[in-house]
């Protein structure tokens, strides 16, 4: 049993890492629009939006139920965080269901996979079999598709859609190779030197406060 009330201990701790962590998804957007504009397929053309269709249909590229009814957001298959790295580029956006995207943030956010290379991969690989239990991410899949052999067999058909559609862009990987490959070491450098900076400086303006109030007695 973990304790609920300990979370009053943890704020503090939260408020610095989700500041840390918006500014490497600042970095990875502001890095994305430049990359974007090399690259002729635009994400908000026609053009792309049939090609996610024809690979995907209007069904969510994970779980499969009908976006058109579901609720929907713009998903990334590799996340933009300091452990995925992804961006927001063709071939890494789609749109998927908002369950889907909240049970894969699980995965996302974990510094090393076990169950694949990449996060929507992970993802797609909590088959009930490989993970201890009592794993979130195994009991979802368990609600989707409650047979195993059924269960195992959508999943894999998932993987190698996307992989169909990653495939399109292969070029697009091997232009920027070079700045993707050192990407994960800056992200973690700017997420590291964010929450030092913040440290530091709310350190100071703490002391200057204590300083001023000692000085009013
Ligand atoms: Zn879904
Ligand atoms: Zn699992």
């Amino acid at each position: 049993m973990t304790d609920p009330i300990a979370k009053l201990r943890t704020p503090t701790q939260r408020a610095k890492s989700d500041v840390a962590n918006k500014l490497v998804s600042m970095f990875l957007h502001e890095l994305s629009r430049k990359v974007r504009q090399t690259w002729p397929l635009k994400i908000e053309s026609d053009e792309y939006a049939q090609f996610v269709r024809s690979t995907f249909g209007d069904y969510c590229p994970y779980c499969r139920c009908d976006l058109t009814i579901a609720e929907t957001v713009v998903e990334h298959l590799d996340g933009l965080n300091r452990y995925r790295v992804g961006l927001h580029v063709p071939g890494n956006v789609l749109v998927a269901c908002k369950k889907c995207n909240n049970e894969k943030r699980r995965d996302d956010s974990r510094k090393t996979l076990t169950l694949a290379e990449s996060g929507w991969g992970s993802f797609l690989s909590h088959d009930g079999s490989r993970c201890e239990a009592g794993c979130k991410t195994c009991k979802y899949w368990a609600t989707i598709w409650p047979e195993a052999a059924d269960r195992t067999s959508r999943m894999r058909e998932n993987v190698a859609r996307i992989l169909q559609f990653r495939g399109r862009f292969a070029e697009f990987r091997a232009v920027h190779s070079s700045v993707l490959d050192a990407l994960p070491a800056w992200s973690v450098k700017l997420y590291t030197d964010c929450q030092q900076f913040a440290q530091g400086e709310i350190g100071i303006l703490l002391n200057k406060i204590e300083k001023a109030s000692g000085q009013e007695k």
